[in-house]
């Protein structure tokens, strides 16, 4: 049975591999958060446009003030925004703020704290030197250079920077459009009343909120009984979507369909379970040129099997590269206990003393248990066939998605 980094580098391979068109659209700058860009954008003018000043202070000539205690007249005051027609001449200085045009003539800044001014006349209690905060015309960027490249992930900060290019509509890839579909008997929706043996569909909100704070489409297909028929019709629908995810139906009972269903639909499996726990029986397909997950219905499994797998799907089928799961180390502050060759990824409490971070396992009723989840702001990863792991040992956690 696959690992789980096998499992994802196999997600990773064949999502590339999927012959799909990457469909191009535009967004208004507000809308294109997690979107990859297509076309790039490029610096309208020279950042920054004009030498400018970064300190509120006194532009001067630097050569009048190679050494500290040099006396100036002050001949002006330059403003953020503002122009100053005259040029600073040898002996002169111009008032400055920050963000305004250093004048001609002027070749540094000296702060307003180090200066002394009586009227006109102002004193630098420093020396300068060309340059000095000053961040010069084009010295970021020169008009026409390259500020976001294609297929960029756009973030707060790559968004930021199209907007002062005035990129404000953007090219970008079009979302995949991911189906979730539960399945089970005892499935009811979550605004419904369940009868006594029956569960609210819990698993539908989870991979909605994942799927789209991953940057996919999400439609929601409802539930399918365990039954063949009703249950083929519904993944039929279910494949007019880029990724199809299912949940439920994917063990060993006499009633976990979904596998059966899908290979008489023609899907070939890339795997049909993970050395995981939990998650197991996670199944991974392609059925008409669509990518199809088969998660186990319990929802701690249904949650850490989209994370590991479904995740970098849609990274792909967005234009991008799968990102990597963000495990760091922290060190663990309770003994655990976890057998077999599988890795476990368990319920815990990540706490951070200044700059370490501590975790600790929280107990738990397995892989149902939503109510120890949404206490858990993580994961502990315990490989396969560790034996007892003691306390002040550095361990592997993954952060659960949001809870950080
Ligand atoms: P299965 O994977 O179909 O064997 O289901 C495993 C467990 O998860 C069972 O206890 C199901 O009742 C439960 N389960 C399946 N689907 C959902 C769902 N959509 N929401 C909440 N629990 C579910
Ligand atoms: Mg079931």
């Amino acid at each position: 049975m696959l690992s789980y980094s096998d499992a994802r580098q196999k997600v990773i391979e064949v999502a590339g591999g999927l012959k799909r068109p990457l469909l191009l659209t535009q967004v208004e700058i507000e809308q294109a958060f997690g979107r990859i860009l297509a076309k790039p954008v490029l610096a309208d003018r020279d950042y920054p446009p004009f030498d400018r000043s970064t300190r509120d202070g006194f532009a001067v000539r630097s050569g009048d003030a190679k050494v500290p205690g040099a006396r100036l007249e002050c001949i002006g005051e330059l403003r953020a925004g503002g122009q100053f027609d005259a040029r600073v001449e040898s002996g002169q200085c111009v008032e400055i703020m920050t963000g305004a045009s250093v004048p001609q003539g002027a070749d540094a800044v000296v702060m307003i704290e180090h200066i002394q001014r009586d009227g006109r006349t102002v004193t630098l209690e420093r020396a300068a030197a060309p340059g000095d905060h000053i961040v010069s015309r084009g010295s970021e960027a020169r008009a026409g250079a390259l500020l976001v490249a294609e297929k960029t992930r756009l973030g707060y900060a790559e968004m930021a920077l199209a907007a002062q290019a005035g990129a404000t509509r953007l090219e970008v890839f079009a979302a995949p459009r991911l189906g979730i579909l539960s399945t089970g008997d005892e499935v009811v929706d979550a605004r419904s009343t369940p009868g006594p043996l029956q569960v609210r569909n819990s698993n539908g909100i989870s991979i909605e909120i994942l799927a789209r704070t991953a940057g996919a489409e999400t439609t929601q297909l409802g539930n399918a009984p365990d039954e063949k028929h009703a249950l083929k019709a519904a993944i039929e629908r279910g494949l007019e979507a880029d990724i199809l995810v299912l949940s439920g139906g994917v063990s060993m009972g006499k009633y976990d369909l979904v596998e059966q269903v899908l290979a008489d639909l023609g899907a070939e499996f890339h795997f049909t379970g993970v050395s995981i726990r939990p998650g197991r029986p996670a199944v991974f397909g392609t059925c008409r040129n669509k990518l199809v997950f088969g998660l186990p219905g319990n929802p701690v499994s249904t949650m850490v099997t989209f994370e590991l797998f479904v995740l970098p799907a849609i990274d792909v089928l967005n234009g991008g590269t799968a990102r990597p799961l963000p495990v760091f180390r922290a060190r663990l502050a309770t003994r655990v206990r976890e057998k077999g060759p599988i890795t476990h990824f368990l319920p815990a409490r990540i706490e951070w003393q200044g700059s370490e971070a501590r975790v600790t396992q929280l107990p738990w009723q397995g892989s149902g248990d939503i109510v120890a989840l949404a206490l858990a702001n993580g994961f502990l990863v315990v490989g396969p066939d560790r034996p007892e792991i003691e306390p002040g040992e550095w361990v592997d956690v993954l952060p659960r998605r949001g809870a950080i």
